[in-house]
């Protein structure tokens, strides 16, 4: 299982400076992409030994001092329950806070790895400014400046070293793994409930209390699946509010270690947000997806209802055309079937070899129909395209202007990469490597 780092903190501490620190660019695959990035407050991070999800915990500004208490105690608390590590950044230029102080009274007690840092100690000099902190009564108080990036490596050697290294039971190769993730009532444990064929296998636990994840494993068409951390799925009992926090985060740690994610949409609903965040994390973490609209008993129909929805679902996931929509109802057991026929369909593909002989002649068909938009006036050339792995179908393609391809080509040669090899479900990765 992935382990999670927080970073907890007052509004201004540097929480998003350290966030994107850490986190270092991606390749911008979001900026004609709306959805992907927008909002992105957690990240895999993989520049380390170990690699983490890095989550920053924090909201908006709130507006009094009652509130930012209430707010940094629900972070603190999503924090302790959470994550493997926690970061809690305070502010040097503003001094030591009553609101740090009581948050760190509740981090002191934790039984887990926890960082006190000082951010915004720009220079040497401001060391001594800091000196307060130490009243704090902590053990290891870090200073760092984000922005500066001093300090940074110093703390990461440490958060790194005390990162659980869990080593998951082995799973065997040819188990599909899926992750069911979603916002909370939209169905998820119905829907597990149905694809396990039976009700209600393990009552509902104490609230927060069951932090294992317990897989399940089950047999389909004579083909064998994991269902990922069911307990997860199934816990239940939080407000409303928290249930939306605590349900982001299952689903992260789900989708790291899932092959195909049903994202399940609640019907009565449509579309929401987290749906988005949820999904794009998924699709940016290289995971087949498949659409679960569920509740479909609960609509009143006629013949554009699901032509309207599919609609809405293909807007608001602009980057995940190809993934699947099922409607069902986890309720009547309609169409659930559907469901593991997708899942089997989308797995086929996920995992599919195509012969580099194939693929260099899809691949020159492609280019021929289409050129590279010139690259500073120059022609972009390709070379030679090879299949480096499966889940995804990864291909390095060979090229003079690896930095001159445009997302959009790059989309096109996916798409028709797709057609060529009926990897319709699934998602697919290039890499463009530069030759002379
Ligand atoms: P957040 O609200 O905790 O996420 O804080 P932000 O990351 O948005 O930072 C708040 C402000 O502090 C911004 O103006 C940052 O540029 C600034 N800031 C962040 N880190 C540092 C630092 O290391 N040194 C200084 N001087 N300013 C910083
Ligand atoms: P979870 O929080 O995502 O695991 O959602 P649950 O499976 O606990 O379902 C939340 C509520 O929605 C429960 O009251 C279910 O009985 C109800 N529900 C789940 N699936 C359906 C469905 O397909 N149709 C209808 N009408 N209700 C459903």
């Amino acid at each position: 299982m992935i382990p999670i780092v927080a970073i907890v903190g007052r509004p201004n501490v540097g929480k998003s400076t350290l966030f994107n620190r850490l986190v270092g660019r991606r390749k911008a695959i979001v900026d004609d992409m709306p959805g992907v990035t927008r909002d992105r407050n957690y990240e895999t991070v993989t520049r380390y030994e170990v690699p983490f999800i890095l989550i920053d915990t924090g909201g908006f500004e709130p507006a009094s001092e009652d509130r930012l208490l209430q707010q940094m105690r629900e972070q603190s608390q999503l924090a302790i329950d959470e994550a493997d590590v926690i970061l809690f950044l305070m502010d040097g230029r503003a001094g030591l806070t009553p609101s740090d102080v009581e948050v760190v009274e509740m981090l002191r007690r934790v039984d887990k790895p926890v960082f006190f840092v000082v951010n915004k100690v720009d220079g040497e000099k401001l060391e001594n400014e800091a000196a307060e902190f130490y009243t704090l009564g902590v053990e290891n108080i870090q200073t760092i400046s984000a922005e500066h990036n001093r300090g940074v490596g110093d703390l990461m050697d440490e958060v790194v070293a005390a990162l659980p290294q869990k080593k998951g039971a082995a799973v065997a190769e040819d188990v599909t793994k899926i992750a069911v993730v979603g916002r909370p009532n939209v169905g998820k444990s119905s829907l597990v409930n149905r694809l396990l064929g039976f009700e209600r296998v393990v009552a509902n636990p104490t609230p927060g209390t069951t932090r294992d994840s317990v897989d399940t494993l089950f047999t389909c068409n004579k083909k064998r699946y994991l269902l990922i951390d069911t307990a997860g799925i199934r816990r239940k009992g939080k407000t409303t509010q928290k249930l939306e926090k605590y349900s982001v985060v299952d689903s992260l740690r789900s989708i790291e270690r899932a092959d195909v994610v049903l994202v399940v949409i609640n019907a009565e609903e449509g579309v929401t947000e987290q749906d988005e965040r949820i999904a794009g994390y998924a699709y940016e973490a290289g995971r087949a997806c498949i659409f679960v609209v569920n509740k479909w008993d609960t609509l009143a129909k006629d013949n554009s209802t699901l032509g309207k929805f599919v609609d809405q679902i293909r807007t608001e996931f602009k980057y995940l055309p190809f993934a699947p929509i099922v409607f069902v109802s986890a309720k009547t057991g309609q169409r659930i079937n559907k469901v593991m026929d997708e899942v089997e369909t989308v797995m086929a593909q996920y995992s599919k070899r195509v012969s580099t002989a194939d693929l260099n002649r899809a691949f020159s068909d492609a280019v021929e129909k289409h050129h590279a938009p010139l690259f500073q006036g120059r022609r972009v050339k390709f070379y030679y395209a090879t299949q480096v792995g499966t889940k995804p179908p990864s291909f390095v393609i060979f090229t003079n202007r690896p930095e001159g391809i445009h997302f959009s080509y790059e989309r096109y040669l996916m798409n028709k990469l797709r057609e060529a090899f009926d990897f319709t479900g699934s998602p697919l990765r290039l890499v463009f490597r530069g030759r002379e």
